[in-house]
C-alpha cells in the first residue's frame, strides 16, 4: 500500500513541486488502490501528475492512450529529462521505430508507453501487447469514447479490449470537457469496477469575463475590442481563409497580428506560434487548430467571431485566456444570421449515405488501392487537392471522412509527427570499415557529431540546418541520408508533409460500405442537441451565462458570475432601480452639513441627485429615518446636524 507521505516524496524528488494540487492527491491513491478511477479537470488543472506518479511508483507498465499524436514527443522528452523512462507510439511511425520500442517494453526498459488509440486496432500489435507487464491504463482526453461527446473517435471504443488483455490493471480515464451523460458513458464503456472513484476540479474560471455582443459588423467590434483590452489575444474564426483577411485588416490598423491554420507549413506554423508566445505578434487570428498544447500564460482576451459548434469547444478556445490566473475576457460576436449557420452545419455533418459511399471510393482511387488491398496500411492524404481532384464541396466531404471513421472504414489522421528522425543501425566498431562518397561522409561525420543519442534512440533531426552547416542543399542532405539509408548504416525517417489515411481493413466494394444507424441517425440527433446547447447558451433565457456554461457540465446551482454580460446588465438595471437605503446616504448628509451647516430638503436632493421619483421619495424617506434615529434633526424644511 502506498500512502501520502511515499506519493509526495515522489512528487518532490522527480518534478520537484512542494504539493499537490487538489484533487491530484485523491486521483492518485485511487489509482494506486487498484480502483477505476475517473478524473474531470479543465485543462490547465495538472492532469499529468496523476498518472505519471502511479506510473513511477507501480512496478510494471503504464499505458497512455491519448489522441494527440503531436504532443506525445513532448510529454516524452519532458519525463525523460526527469530520469523517467518514457516512449511513444503510433502508426505514423516507421515499423522499424515501432518494432524498436516495443522491444524496449518487452524488456521492462519503458515506464510509460503513450500510444495513439489507432494502433489499438491492429491486431498484430494487440498481440505483443499480450507480453507486456501492465500496471495501469490511463485514458486521456477520456471524452473521446464517448458517442455523446463531441469529440468521438471510434478507435477509442478499442480501449476495452485492453482490460481484458490486463484484467488486473486499474483504468484512470481523464478529461477536461465531460457533460454528466459523457462521464456515465465514459465509465460504461471502460467497464468501471465496483468500487471505482470520480473525482471533479471545479470548472469555473473566476478571471475570466464571458461577454456576448451582437453586432453585424464584427470587424469594426473586434477593433474596438482589441483598442480597449490590451495585451495578447486569439481571435477565432472558423474558415483559413477568413484567418488571413482579418489578420491583414488589423495589421492595416497598426496591431501586429498573425494568421494560424492546419494548412500551413510546419515551418509557418512554428514561426508564427513562436513570435506570438513571445508577445511580438499580439494578435493570432485562427482556426481550432490553433491552442493545443500551447502553454501561453497572459493571453488577456480570445474572441469568436464565428461560434463554436459546441460549448465543450467554446469552453476549451476561451479557456486559453487567463492562464495566469489575471483578469482577462472572452467575447463572442454574435449576428442575426449565425443561428441560420448553425443550422447549416448540421445539415452538412450529415451528408447523404451515397455520397459518403461515393467518397470512400474516392479515397481509394486517390491512393490507388484497390479492392481487397490496404489493410493496415498508411497513406499520406492531402485533403485539399482530393476536393479539388473531385470538385467536392470541403464541409460534406470532411464530414463524411468523419463519418467513415466512426463506422470503422478508414481513419483519417490529421494530428502527426511532422520532425525527421534517424537512429544509427551500425555498431561503433563497424563504421571504421565504412567508406561513404565525400559529401555523404562530410554529413555523417556531422551527424555524428551533432546528435549523439543516436546510438541508443531516434533523435529528430533538421535538414534544413544541416545543408546550413555544410553549405549544401537541403535536396542533397535528403539524397545523401536516404543513401545512408539504403546502406543499412542508419534508419531514417523523413518528416511528413501531410495528413494520412489509415486503413483498418481491406479495401471493399463500394456497395458494401454500411454506415449504421448508430453512426448517423443516432449521431445527427446528439448533435442536434449540442447545436440546441449552443443556442440556449448565446440565445436562450437571461440567467448568467457561466452558471449556464457549468450546468452543462454537470456543476448545478453555481451563483452567478457576476462578470458576463448578463449579470453586467443585471447590475446596471438594478443599479438604477435601486432605492436610497439610510446607509448609503448618510455618508453624503454628514459631509453637506459639514460644509453648509444646515440645508433645506431640496437643497439636499438637488445635491444628491436621486434619478427618478422613485429614487427622490426613497432619499426623502431615508431622510426621516436619519432623523429617528437621532442622527441628523429635520425642523419643517430644514435638516441640521444633531446637537
Ligand atoms: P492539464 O493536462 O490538466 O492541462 P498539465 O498536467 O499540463 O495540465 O499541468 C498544467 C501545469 O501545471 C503544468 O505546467 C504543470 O507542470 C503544473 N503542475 C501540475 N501539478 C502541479 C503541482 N502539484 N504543483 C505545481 N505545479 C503543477
Amino acid at each position: 500500500m502506498f500512502t501520502e507521505a511515499d506519493i509526495l516524496a515522489t512528487l518532490q524528488r522527480l518534478w520537484g513541486y512542494p504539493s499537490f494540487r487538489h484533487p491530484q492527491q485523491d486521483i492518485i491513491l485511487s489509482v494506486l488502490s487498484g480502483s477505476d478511477t475517473l478524473g474531470l479537470m479543465p485543462t490547465g488543472g495538472g492532469k499529468s501528475i496523476t498518472f505519471q506518479v502511479p506510473a513511477v511508483m507501480l512496478p510494471g507498465l503504464t499505458i497512455v492512450v491519448t489522441p494527440l499524436i503531436s504532443l506525445m514527443k513532448d510529454q516524452v522528452d519532458n519525463l525523460q529529462a526527469r530520469g523517467i523512462r518514457a516512449a511513444f507510439l503510433h502508426a505514423g511511425l516507421s515499423r522499424r521505430e515501432q518494432r524498436y520500442i516495443t522491444e524496449k517494453c518487452r524488456f521492462g526498459k519503458v515506464k510509460l508507453l503513450y500510444v495513439s488509440p489507432e494502433k489499438l486496432r491492429s491486431q498484430s500489435f494487440t498481440d505483443i501487447l499480450r507480453d507486456f507487464d501492465v500496471s495501469l491504463i490511463v485514458v486521456d482526453e477520456a471524452h473521446c469514447i464517448s458517442q455523446w461527446g463531441y469529440d468521438f473517435r471510434p478507435s477509442y471504443l478499442e480501449i476495452a479490449s485492453l482490460r481484458d488483455l490486463f484484467p488486473d490493471a486499474p483504468v484512470l480515464a481523464l478529461t477536461a470537457s465531460a457533460t454528466p451523460e459523457v462521464a456515465a458513458d465514459i465509465m460504461s464503456v471502460l467497464k468501471f469496477r465496483p468500487g471505482s472513484t470520480r473525482h471533479t476540479l471545479s470548472f469555473a474560471r473566476k478571471n475570466i469575463s464571458y461577454l456576448v455582443r451582437f453586432v453585424e459588423n464584427k470587424p469594426a467590434m473586434l477593433m474596438k475590442i482589441l483598442s480597449s483590452v490590451g495585451g495578447s489575444a486569439i481571435v477565432y474564426v472558423r474558415s483559413r481563409k477568413r484567418t488571413r483577411l482579418i489578420a491583414e485588416e488589423l495589421i492595416a490598423e497598426g496591431i501586429p497580428a498573425a494568421y494560424y491554420h492546419a494548412g500551413l507549413s510546419p515551418q509557418e506554423k512554428n514561426e508564427r506560434q513562436n513570435s506570438w508566445k513571445s508577445g511580438e505578434t499580439r494578435v493570432m487570428v485562427a482556426t481550432n487548430a490553433f491552442g493545443m498544447g500551447i502553454d501561453k500564460a497572459d493571453v488577456r482576451v480570445v474572441v469568436h467571431i464565428d461560434l463554436p459548434p459546441t460549448i465543450e469547444e467554446y469552453y476549451q478556445e476561451t479557456g486559453r485566456a487567463g492562464r495566469d490566473g489575471k483578469e482577462s475576457v472572452a467575447v463572442a460576436l454574435v449576428a442575426r444570421n449565425d443561428k441560420g449557420l448553425l443550422t447549416r452545419r448540421l445539415h452538412e455533418a450529415f451528408p447523404p449515405r451515397d455520397f459518403i459511399r461515393g467518397i470512400y471510393e474516392k479515397v481509394c482511387v486517390t491512393l490507388d488501392i484497390a479492392i481487397g488491398e490496404g489493410y493496415e496500411q498508411v497513406y499520406e492524404f492531402d485533403f485539399e487537392r482530393f476536393c479539388k481532384r473531385w470538385n467536392l464541396p470541403a464541409a460534406p466531404a470532411m464530414s463524411a471522412l468523419k463519418l467513415l471513421g466512426r463506422a470503422g472504414w478508414l481513419e483519417y489522421v490529421t494530428e502527426y509527427d511532422t520532425r525527421s528522425r534517424i537512429m544509427m543501425l551500425m555498431k561503433r566498431a563497424e563504421l571504421y570499415e565504412l567508406t561513404l562518397p565525400p559529401r555523404a561522409a562530410r554529413l555523417f561525420d556531422l551527424i555524428l557529431r551533432t546528435s549523439t543519442g543516436i546510438f541508443a534512440d531516434y533523435e529528430y533531426i533538421s535538414e534544413a540546418s544541416l545543408a546550413s552547416s555544410l553549405r549544401i542543399s537541403q535536396q542533397d542532405v535528403y539524397d545523401d541520408l536516404l543513401l545512408l539509408s539504403r546502406l543499412h548504416v542508419l534508419h531514417y525517417v523523413p518528416h511528413r508533409t501531410t495528413p494520412y489515411i489509415y486503413l483498418p481493413t481491406a479495401r471493399e466494394q463500394t456497395a458494401d460500405i454500411l454506415i449504421p444507424q448508430s453512426v448517423y441517425e443516432v449521431m445527427q440527433e446528439k448533435m442536434k442537441r449540442r447545436t440546441d446547447a449552443v443556442r440556449d447558451f448565446f440565445w436562450g433565457d437571461s440567467s448568467c451565462r457561466v452558471s449556464r456554461m457549468l450546468a452543462y457540465f454537470g456543476e448545478t446551482g453555481a451563483e452567478p458570475c457576476g462578470k458576463c454580460d448578463i449579470c453586467r446588465e443585471k447590475r446596471r438595471a438594478t443599479a438604477s432601480l435601486d432605492l436610497l437605503t439610510p446607509e448609503q446616504l448618510y455618508p453624503m448628509v454628514e459631509k453637506l452639513l459639514k460644509e453648509h451647516g444646515e440645508l433645506t430638503v431640496s437643497r439636499i436632493l438637488d445635491a444628491i441627485k436621486p434619478a427618478g421619483e422613485q429614487r427622490s421619495a426613497s432619499a426623502v424617506e431615508s431622510l426621516r429615518q436619519l432623523a429617528d434615529e437621532g442622527k441628523i434633526i429635520i425642523d419643517g424644511l430644514r435638516v441640521l446636524p444633531p446637537r
